[in-house]
């Protein structure tokens, strides 16, 4: 299930299909980008949302430990011996953020 239901149309379309263009509206200080992504079928502005963000926690370990290598050498999954368990976990998580993830409206175009 790659495909997600546009919230404008109802036709599904996956990630890698979504065109982009630039906002309309001027930006706020807040907004990162200029360009918005939107549906291939009917244009309406979508972004990907839902309760995806919830499975990053699951990530947590398998980042932590990446970051803690990273600046005071010592990884906390190898010290455990559960670097395997703590990669798993995060290969999992992307896919079920992705599984879970929902096309949202874009409401401030
Ligand atoms: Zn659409």
């Amino acid at each position: 299930m790659l495909e997600k239901i546009c919230p404008w149309c109802s036709e599904p379309a996956s990630v890698n299909q979504l065109g982009r263009r630039p906002l309309q509206k001027s930006l706020k200080w807040y907004q990162f980008s200029r360009n918005v992504q939107v549906c291939p079928y009917c244009a309406g502005p979508v972004k990907l949302g839902g309760k995806a963000a919830w499975f990053m926690v699951l990530a947590l370990p398998a980042f932590l430990s990446f970051l803690t290598e990273a600046f005071i050498g010592f990884n906390f999954l190898e010290a455990m011996g559960t670097t395997t368990i703590g990669w798993a976990l995060f290969a999992i998580d992307c896919a079920a953020a992705y599984y879970f993830a929902v096309f949202e409206k874009v409401e401030n175009r």
